[in-house]
């Protein structure tokens, strides 16, 4: 048996050997009695034997396969754990084993000491198994080369791995299930919720009792909230299925913050709070990122500090991080988090109380969307609190200048002018005095009216700004005693409620307001102001309000009687006209039924049974290309609002894009932008004589 293991006995008994040469060698040279030289002689070749023996039941008891095969693949050697695999019959000579049948291979790897790797699948006596072989050429006695190929049974390691991956894509499979199973109840709940809200803003804008309007107000909200929490599951789900594109474009950053303060200041000063916003000299005006993206984390971080903070009030402050970086902090003087808690709020579903049913409504999803978001773009978000004081969550995010600006955007040089700042306010008394001085003025602060005079009467100052939170009997005294000391000029700051009441400036002894949330444009417009009682410009008006009415025609392509009536009595209350059709077969008909459409605008629903929304808008530019129609105006109405449905809708043929529930607000700015109604509106002015 065994010649192989013989070979390797070879190489591993050299030591022995190599000592009975010496012996030999050493009996030749007549150094040792012969008596004691064929002792020794016969005890070394015992050593051998024994060693051999050793060696061989040592290769033979491997659990690992070992074969050596000729040039010819003629099977020189077989091993024992071979031998059982094969089937070989005890005793058989190697020549005769039988070879395991291959079932898979995987491709050889070679390694750099020419050594190959393949796993195979072959087929055993005992059944399937895998084996993992190392194969070398050696060298046999006359040398020839030879393949010796040494393999280990990983038939445990391959399945465990096999079964992992069965999970992980079954796994795989359940999430995409889940995520599309949130999509379609989220879109089967957003259309009666369409309708209940539609329902009650009509019923909003008729004559109702006090009692009614307080009714129907809490249906609109209830309604509202249970919106926003589809929308937070459906996103979080998006998120979660790894399907958040971002977009990477530029926009104008101060604006977006801007926004954001306005957009929360009616919710902050309606509870007595504050909210200000502060952009450090430096960060750049206009850069590249995901501005709906940053959007939304930012109103959920003020959106929140807002929500849990009753007194003081709310800041974001932008500066430059390193290295593009833009760090963005959201401040509060709230309740503050306890320690323990402040890594877990980040994760799904987490809020600091633990109950999903306290006062404060929310999913516990906002900070565990946002940490997602800010990671995806390669930023950090974190937060720092203290019990009782207040948190401030920070955002660092790579934001690159879009224009690679130098030089900070030009503002007013204020020439070391001093102003003296008299509020309480957390946030923003310190962001107003800081771009105070960035403007090169030279700006103090006090929290009291009586701090105020002492200061007036220390030194003289050109700016004195008081906020009216300090009461109306001591904004006026402040303004008496500047006068007296002779500021150039005096601004009360004002919330939007306090300006209603506090009546023209001048009455209480000021030349100007300004307005809190302030912007920096208008502090600098009022600073530099020739006439200085000059306002701050007005908002944009109300939606609905002060529409002209003009007519205009809409089809509506609706399955919902509900949603249908809705949108035709908005379009109504726009003062057009609408016809309602209820699937796409008949919009398509409607659409081109005469040389030129009839409608100024379709809107069609997506889901419609029978051809739906994207088919029909297909088919009704297929057909105006095929007849040289003038195109008519699509709109795609949807609640799957996100930007591959936009993208979709875009494909499909259509010009814009409503989501559902129809905000009236921008359906309104949708028929404003009309082409026709522009052309009406150019010929109104004409005849009146306009430019
Ligand atoms: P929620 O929808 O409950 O606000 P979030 O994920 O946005 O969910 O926040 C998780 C929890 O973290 C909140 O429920 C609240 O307990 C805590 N939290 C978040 N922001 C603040 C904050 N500014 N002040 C105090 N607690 C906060």
């Amino acid at each position: 048996m065994a010649e192989f293991a013989d070979q390797i006995l070879v190489v591993t008994g050299a030591f022995t050997l190599a000592g009975l040469l010496a012996l030999l060698a050493a009996v030749r040279r007549g150094a040792v009695p012969i008596r004691q030289q064929i002792e020794r002689l016969q005890d070394r070749l015992f050593e051998i034997a024994d060693s051999e023996e050793r060696y061989r039941s040592l290769i033979e008891a491997q659990g690992d396969l070992i074969v050596r095969e000729t040039s010819d693949r003629t099977m020189a050697y077989a091993n024992e754990t071979y031998r059982r695999m094969a089937g070989a019959d005890a005793g058989m000579p190697a020549g005769q084993v039988p070879r395991l049948t291959v079932l898979e291979r995987t491709e050889p790897v070679v390694r750099p000491d020419g050594s190959r790797l393949t796993d195979e699948k072959v087929a055993t006596a005992d059944g399937e198994r895998w084996i993992s072989w190392v194969e070398t050429v050696v060298m046999d006695r006359e040398g020839r080369s030879e393949s010796l190929r040494v393999g280990r049974d990983v038939t445990e390691r391959v399945r465990a791995a096999a079964a992992l991956e069965e999970a992980r894509q079954r796994a795989e499979a359940a999430n995409d299930a889940k995520s599309q199973f949130l999509a379609m109840v989220s879109h089967e709940v957003r259309t009666p919720l369409n309708g209940i809200l539609g329902m009650a803003g009509l019923l909003e804008s008729t004559a109702l009792t006090a009692e009614q309007k307080t009714y129907v107000s809490a249906v609109a909200s209830s309604g509202q909230a249970l919106l926003s929490l589809i929308d937070e599951i459906l996103d979080f789900s998006r998120i979660e299925a790894g399907r958040l594109d971002l977009v990477a474009a530029r926009f104008d950053l101060h604006q977006l913050v801007e926004g954001v303060v306005e957009l929360l200041a009616p919710r902050a000063q309606g509870k007595g709070i504050e909210i200000a916003a502060s952009v450090a000299l430096g960060v750049p005006q206009f850069v590249v990122g995901d501005r709906d993206r940053l959007r939304q984390v930012l109103v959920n971080l003020a959106g929140n500090a807002v929500k849990f903070t009753h007194s003081g009030g709310v800041g974001i402050r932008l500066s430059r991080g390193t290295a593009g970086f833009v760090d963005i902090e959201v401040a509060d003087t709230g309740p503050g988090i306890p320690h323990e808690k402040l890594d877990s709020i980040f994760e799904r579903f987490e809020r600091v109380d633990g109950s999903p049913s306290v006062a404060v409504e929310g999913t516990g999803l906002g900070l565990a969307i946002s940490r997602r978001i800010v990671e995806r773009m390669q930023g950090r978000i974190g937060v720092e609190s203290r019990l009782g004081r207040g948190s401030t969550f920070t955002i660092s995010l790579p934001l690159p200048d879009a224009d690679h600006a130098t030089l900070p955007p030009a503002r007013p040089d204020l020439g070391h002018r001093r102003a003296l700042i008299v509020s309480r306010s957390p946030f923003e008394a310190p962001f107003l005095m800081s771009r105070l001085e960035e403007a090169g003025g030279i700006a103090e602060r006090v929290a009291s009216v009586a701090a105020a005079e002492r200061c007036l009467a220390a030194r003289a100052y050109d700016l004195l700004i008081a906020d009216c939170a300090l009461g109306d009997a001591a904004t006026k005294r402040l303004a008496a005693a500047a006068r007296q000391h002779g500021v150039d000029r005096t601004l009360v700051l004002l919330s939007p409620f306090e300006r209603r009441d506090f009546g023209p400036p001048q009455a209480a002894g000021f030349d100007g307001y300004l307005v809190k949330p302030i912007r920096p444009r208008s502090l600098f417009a009022r600073l530099s102001d020739a006439a200085p009682a000059a306002a701050q410009p007005a908002a944009e008006p109300a939606p609905g309000a002060g529409l002209a009415p003009a007519a205009f025609h809409v089809l509506v392509a609706e399955d919902n009687d509900i949603n249908a009536l809705l949108v035709t009595r908005m379009i109504e209350k726009l003062g057009g006209s609408a016809d309602r059709v209820a699937n796409g077969h008949d919009a398509v008909s409607r659409l081109g039924a005469r040389g030129r459409s009839r409608y100024d605008l379709a809107l069609l629903d997506i889901r419609m049974p029978g051809l739906d929304g994207m088919a029909a808008a297909r088919a009704v530019r297929a057909r105006e290309h095929d007849r040289g129609l003038m195109p008519v105006r699509l709109v795609a109405v949807t609640a799957n609002v996100s930007p591959a449905d936009r993208e979709a809708a875009m494909a499909a043929g259509f010009d814009d894009f409503l989501p559902k529930p129809l905000d009236p607000a921008a359906l309104q700015a949708l028929i404003r932008a009309l082409p026709h109604r522009k052309r009406r509106r150019a010929a109104a002015r004409r005849a009146a004589g306009a430019p």
